[in-house]
């Protein structure tokens, strides 16, 4: 038998774009129902796990306001502070900056999100994945319906709304990982060049242990496939594996347009990921913040819902647009063989590779 409910907002996805929204809008005093095909959410794990300080976000994105509001980072979900980050060409040099971030117990982060966004009135459904979206109705695997005045997607780069009412493409490069025990210091890496053609690959410590993957654009990968890519790079490293993980990551930035009628889209699902360091946690939850807090506003006194979009702009235009050209520029530049990498990696470009990573204008035009 299937049930029909009438709500405010239906959220699809609770991650991290999904509970911001969902913890914004039920503050404004929306009524927010969030549907997540997982239980728990964020589990199993598909994520690097490095998030930056509030401290360092407020230098990456000057413009976004109050960041200790929107990032309250419990200590239990933090698995290693770093205060470094090496950038690491094909010789295995590094150029060594300083870096202020957290490598997160991701699952336990999500669970916090879903937590703050309870703890503000929203509701959640678990275990249950949406099917489609038709008009204003919201149609589960299960046969359920439930109506909403306002429906926003928020379930990645293939949800509902996104794949069945946008035509936009966006790149998308694959990705794998391992969790692996050991001690591994506490400087977090990305690596470029050959080892990771058209993407990077990483190393984050973790408390006993680290995070290491790899993504790759597979047009670059010379017929090799992902799977040789991440071996390879992982037999550099000792230690047991404890856990493998892959997922894919949309590389080409935001999209042109995030609201059509009344459906919203936020996060991975409106690409809302840093294509020059894969930054996609925090810029979900900017993108949710404002998107909470326009619906709110919308139910309340008529804002139109576009104005989610001005105020990205506002806040996150130019950082994006800095972050796009830079995966342009270096696209173009990791296509260059490995000797001429190492040559580039010296203390004269460290500066303008540094400005490119932290999504700032390399150059004075560009
Ligand atoms: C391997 C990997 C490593 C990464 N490393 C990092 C990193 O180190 N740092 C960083 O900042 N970012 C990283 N990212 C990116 C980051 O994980 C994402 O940008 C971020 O999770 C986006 O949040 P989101 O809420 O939009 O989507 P998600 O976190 O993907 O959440 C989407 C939710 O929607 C649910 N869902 C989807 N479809 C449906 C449906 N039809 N019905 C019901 N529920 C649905 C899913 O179950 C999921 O819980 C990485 C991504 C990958 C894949």
């Amino acid at each position: 038998m299937s049930h029909s409910f009438e709500r405010d907002v239906i959220v699809i996805g609770g991650g991290p774009a999904g509970s911001t929204v969902a913890r914004y809008a039920a503050e404004g005093g929306v009524d927010v129902l969030v549907i997540d095909g997982r239980d728990p959410i964020g589990s199993p794990l598909q994520c690097g796990e490095l998030v930056p300080s509030n401290d360092e976000m407020r230098r990456l994105c000057p413009d976004v306001p109050d960041m200790d509001d929107l990032f309250r980072t419990p200590k239990s979900a933090i698995s290693l502070y770093s205060k470094k980050m090496h950038l690491v060409p094909p010789s295995g040099k590094p150029l060594k900056f300083d870096f202020d971030g957290y490598v997160l117990n991701r699952v336990a982060h999500d669970e916090f999100l879903v937590e703050l966004a309870q703890k503000s009135g929203a509701e959640y459904m678990v275990g249950t994945r949406v099917d489609k979206v038709e008009e204003n109705t919201v149609h589960l695997k299960d046969g359920t319906n439930i109506t909403a005045k306002i429906i926003v997607d928020a379930g990645g780069h293939n949800g509902p709304i996104r794949r069945d009412y946008w035509n936009e493409k966006s790149t998308k490069i694959p990705v794998k990982f391992v969790l692996m025990d050991g001690d591994f210091g506490d400087a977090v890496e990305l690596h470029f060049g050959s080892m990771a053609p058209g993407g990077y690959a990483w190393m984050f410590p973790k408390q006993g242990g680290a995070n290491i993957g790899l993504g790759i654009q597979r047009s670059f990968s010379k017929g090799r496939s992902l799977n040789q890519y991440t071996e390879d790079f992982i037999s550099k490293y000792e230690g047991n594996i404890s856990f493998n993980g892959a997922g894919s990551l949309p590389m080409s930035g935001t999209i042109k347009k995030f609201v059509k009628g009344n459906y919203v889209l936020v996060g991975d699902s409106a690409g809302m990921v840093l294509p020059s360091n894969g930054a996609g946690i925090t810029i979900a939850m900017i993108g949710g913040r404002i998107a909470g807090q326009v619906i709110s506003e919308h139910l309340s006194s008529d804002l139109p819902l576009d104005e989610y979009e001005k105020r990205w702009k506002k806040q996150m235009g130019k950082v994006m647009r800095n972050s796009k050209r830079s995966f342009k520029f270096g696209s173009l530049l990791f296509r260059l063989p490995d000797w001429i990498l190492n040559m580039m990696f010296n203390r004269l470009t460290k500066g303008i590779i540094w400005r490119a990573v932290t999504c700032r204008r390399m150059f004075w035009l560009f």
